[in-house]
């Protein structure tokens, strides 16, 4: 007798249909990460117009049936990607996800701790605590530390830059930048992540107030010209305030002198962010720590957990060695909120990060690192690394011309021979186009081609099936 619902199953559905609804949700899931190696890499077509024939037959007028409309998802998901969790997408940082990630996605949906308050959920406050912790730990931090979960590197590099902010300028929390006697200006590889950029807007600041300073030839900050340039805006009446040291960038994988900017940065009474979102990952290998020497005198720092370990997206996270400017910066008094609890360590999240209702982000990470183990971390770290030199060697071999050192697996080429930019490109286009691979390009400065381990599934079969496509690409662009 399926009459109206009542209010309570609008939403919740009776527990006989919730129990159909796991087991199709369940069923998949399964099927996506049995079946993704056999898909297509990217979708056959960008084209969005049959994607919104499709979408405007939901006019939401009536009640639907969610068997279908979840069908309805899992296809589309499935045919209209790029299959970052697929072991040939040589990509953009963007893993498969955790299986421990995808169950505290969910769990995290059910339970929808809201983490404003440390008073609502003591369980997730004092997870994502822990956590903060054992990161900042393993990037050598000791005495003070303190964090905060963001949806990723975006967010926490803006965190880093306000913090920054109202720390070397006390009245800007207040009065805001009008209130200074000079433009803050701050540093960064001329090959750091744009998110910079945006969050010096986002401050106020203006993109202007960015100085990308440029590489040497180790594709990393110059420091010479660093320090020419703090001079030079200090003598014409700017404000320095804060360098920003990338780990890892973004296009090449090159780390910044970090030891050497903080250094810098102590002498020039400068803040320190490291932005170490994708490279931080080298803490857990002892034969590359090294490349993060110095990150432990660091101010702050940025790392993603869904990038090498593979929580699914956004798990970022800010830590900071500065025991009180989350509070400094983001501390807020309402009277709707529930009081803080007072004990130590129980900073409510509202009053010391940039969201306020935001779901329980550390869960994925947790139960990932709780049954992986660094221990586990690392040996997946260590394996995408081989990846990326057996990557580095065949294309060598392949008669490509490797561009980039970093002991991480992204590899810049090119091919020595074809000067021609647009050539390249097409060369690319080929490849990506064939669905067996996606990779990516970047200007450093000329057009080179950017593949990168991205996936814990990635085997030499995976690596050959790559350097294979992008020599028919090569023979079928310069042959026809
Ligand atoms: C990915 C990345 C970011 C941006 O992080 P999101 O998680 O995409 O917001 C910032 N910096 C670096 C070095 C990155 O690799």
């Amino acid at each position: 007798m399926p009459g109206k619902p009542d209010a309570n199953e609008v939403l919740g559905l009776p527990p006989a249909v919730r129990a159909e609804i796991w087991a199709q949700t369940i069923g998949c899931i399964e099927q996506y990460l049995n079946q993704v190696e056999h898909f297509r890499v990217s979708p056959e077509s960008l084209d969005p117009e049959p994607l919104r024939r499709r979408l405007a037959e939901f006019t939401f007028d009536v009640p639907g049936d969610p068997f279908e409309a979840i069908a309805f998802a899992a296809d589309g998901l499935s045919r209209h990607q790029v299959h970052t969790s697929h072991p040939r997408y040589f990509g953009l940082f963007n893993p498969a996800s955790t299986t421990l990630g995808i169950a505290a996605d969910a769990l995290v949906a059910a339970f929808n701790p809201q983490m404003a308050a440390w008073s609502h959920n003591p369980f997730a406050a004092e997870t994502e605590r822990h956590l903060v912790r054992s990161f900042g730990r393993l990037f050598g931090y000791r005495e003070v530390l303190e964090g905060v979960f963001t949806t990723g590197g975006a967010e926490a590099n803006l965190t880093g830059l306000l913090c920054a902010l109202v720390r070397q300028f006390p009245e800007f929390c207040q009065h805001g930048l009008q209130a200074l006697p000079g433009k803050p200006i701050l540093y960064v590889s001329g090959h750091a992540h744009d998110s910079l950029l945006k969050a010096a807007r986002c401050c106020g600041l203006g993109s202007s107030a960015v100085r990308q300073v440029p590489v040497g030839p180790g594709l990393n900050m110059n420091l010479a010209a660093l320090q020419d340039a703090i001079q030079a805006d200090r003598a014409a009446g700017y404000l320095p305030f804060l360098v920003v040291a990338t780990a890892g960038t973004t296009s090449t994988g090159a780390f910044d002198d970090i030891d050497a900017i903080v250094t810098i940065c102590r002498r020039e009474n400068l803040w320190c962010h490291v932005d170490a979102a994708w490279g931080g990952a080298a803490a857990l290998l002892p034969e590359w720590k090294h490349c993060l020497r110095g990150i432990e005198r660091a101010h702050s720092i940025t790392f993603d957990a869904h990038k090498f370990l593979s929580v699914p997206m956004g798990g970022g996270m800010f830590l900071t060695q500065d025991p009180t400017i989350l509070q400094d910066t983001f501390q807020i008094r309402t009277d709707y909120m529930p009081a803080p609890v007072g004990h130590s360590g129980t900073l409510d999240p509202y009053a010391s990060s940039i969201q306020w209702s935001r779901r329980f982000i550390g869960l994925k990470l947790f139960l990932s690192l709780a049954t992986a183990g660094w221990e586990g971390y690392t040996r997946v770290v260590r394996h995408q690394t081989e990846m990326g030199e057996l990557l580095r060697a065949r294309l060598i071999e392949d008669g490509w011309e490797v561009v980039n050192h970093t002991p991480l697996p992204l590899v810049c080429f090119r091919d020595p021979q074809i000067e021609c930019e647009a050539t390249l490109a097409r060369i690319m286009e080929k490849a990506v186009g064939s669905g067996q691979v996606w990779i990516s390009s970047v200007r450093i400065p000329h057009l080179t081609l950017r593949a990168c381990v991205t996936s814990y599934r990635t085997m030499p079969d995976d690596i050959e099936a790559l350097v294979v496509t992008l020599s028919n690409a090569r023979q079928e662009v310069l042959g026809g």
